[in-house]
């Protein structure tokens, strides 16, 4: 890990994704539900910013043709995971705006895959990006949550890590070319040990 600041970027850890039963499972994710934890722990011990993001949506929304029905306003499933909950985040609905200063804990609710889809999203990552800190993102899933958050960062100008053993793909064949292609854009991969190691040392 680079030294300096991180700001832990936790895309879509929602019951509907992370949970068997779930409205739309992400295979496999179960499996990296303890190094979440471990994460949003760490997060929460040294005070490192978690920007998180979620989606909230209604029947109406456009995303839903293309996915089964996910993360509805109002049910189980659209919550966040008990391994990434943060009971005190500053949750900001899809059309409301962040007033005051940046939280510890912020969550990004949205009713398109892509954060970014917020109007607000570019301007509220410079303000995380004015101390250049390492944007360390996990979460579900990596070939469109994920990778839309990835590659909006990299369009800003931010300095971007992904854990690869804190995400999960839809099509986990989709996932190692992806990886490829971050890594040629200056992504660095990381695992959850060496960020909570960097975690534990900083501060
Ligand atoms: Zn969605």
């Amino acid at each position: 890990m680079p030294a300096g600041p991180m700001v832990f970027v936790d895309i879509d850890t929602q019951r509907d994704f992370l949970e068997e039963s779930g409205a739309l499972y992400v295979p496999g994710s179960r499996e990296i539900v303890a190094n979440l934890a471990r994460l949003t722990r760490l997060a929460a011990e040294r005070g490192i910013r978690v920007v998180a993001t979620a989606c909230r949506h209604t029947l109406a929304d456009a995303e839903l043709s293309e996915f089964p029905p996910h993360c509805l306003a109002g049910t189980e499933g659209q919550r966040r995971a008990e391994a990434t909950e943060c009971p005190d985040s500053v949750i900001l609905g899809p059309d409301e705006r962040l007033e005051g200063p940046l939280p510890r804990h912020l969550t990004l609710q949205k009713r398109v895959f892509d954060v970014f889809s917020r109007p607000d999203a570019g301007e509220l990552l410079a303000r995380y990006n004015e101390e250049m800190p390492t944007f360390v993102v996990y979460g579900v899933a990596t070939d469109y949550c994920v990778r839309a958050a990835v590659e909006g960062l990299l369009a800003r100008g931010c300095r971007v890590a992904v854990i690869v053993d804190a995400v999960r793909a839809i099509d986990p064949e989709a996932e190692a070319s992806l990886l490829d292609d971050w890594v040629r854009r200056g992504v660095l991969l990381v695992m959850t040990d060496v960020v909570c190691k960097a975690g534990e040392l900083s501060s």
